[in-house]
């Protein structure tokens, strides 16, 4: 029985008083939250703020990154105890923007990974290939290497904990998303990986989001899929009526009868 869930990425967009705004907005739209979960990961400025505005709806708090380490000199970083703190539980790791403009490697992502596990937290690994391995026909090696890599170390016991995102990097804000074929082909491949690492049964129960250039015009089609399990949006999310439209379709479409 997997869950639909929905994680608004917001990236490096808003002010203050946009975030509020959007955050009022979602929130005032999902009072109720059937079969479905939904996560805001606004950018860290904003997290005190939405968090207070969320704190009595069914809408989870979740951040964009953090550091692997609980405290000490890293300037201009912040831990996974600060997040979880603010109430920020479900945090993005290995996001493609990070991975490409940070130079975060699969050995990074990894220590995030198990840091974010061993304060409580919910990591949400995210794999995917670049236009060029697809066409290459690398897609199932890269995101392989880069699952491999990034529960390396963790522990059977700890793999239901963790989220997956497959998100083609070159559907990422390009408006070209993956067919709903192309997602769920990649989705199973990760689902059988995990199982080959932990169990066939914790498998069952891994969430594998699906994200790159997620709408309310696709969200129906990508989501109808058995093996997606919800989406991660980022340009989508930062209107609340669009967000909330593919919170409802995946609902809708996803309910609550996957993996049986
Ligand atoms: C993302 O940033 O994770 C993402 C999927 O972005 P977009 O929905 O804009 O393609």
């Amino acid at each position: 029985m997997r869950t639909p869930l929905v994680i608004g990425n917001w990236k490096m967009y808003g002010t203050l008083a946009e975030a509020r705004a959007l955050a009022t907005g979602i929130r005032d739209g999902l009072t109720q939250l059937p079969h479905v979960e939904a996560v805001l990961c606004p950018p860290f400025t904003a997290l005190a703020a939405v968090g207070e505005i969320l704190a009595k709806s069914p809408i989870g708090l979740g951040a964009q990154n953090c550091h692997d380490e609980a405290a000490g000199p890293h300037t201009g970083e912040i831990s996974p105890t600060m997040l979880l703190e603010l109430g920020a539980r479900t945090i993005l790791l290995g996001h493609s923007e990070r991975r490409r403009e940070m130079g975060e490697t699969d050995e990074l992502i990894n220590r995030k990974v198990r840091a974010v596990l061993a304060h409580g937290g919910t990591p949400v690994l995210c794999v995917g290939e670049t236009e060029d391995e697809r066409r290459q026909g690398l897609t199932f090696t890269t995101v392989e290497g880069q699952l491999r890599a990034g529960l390396a170390g963790v522990g059977a016991e700890d793999v239901p904990r963790i989220v997956l995102a497959y998100e083609p990097i070159w559907a990422i804000g390009t408006g070209v998303n993956a067919t709903p074929a192309q997602a769920a082909e990649v989705h199973g491949y990760l689902r059988g990986l995990v199982s080959e690492l932990a169990s066939k049964e914790v498998a069952q129960g891994v969430r594998v989001l699906y994200g790159g250039s997620v709408k309310p015009e696709n969200a129906h089609a990508l989501l109808g899929q058995p093996e997606i399990d919800g989406a991660l949006v980022g340009g989508a999310s930062l209107n609340a009526q669009s967000f909330l439209a593919i919170v409802r379709n995946s609902a809708r479409t996803g309910g609550a009868a996957k993996g049986d």
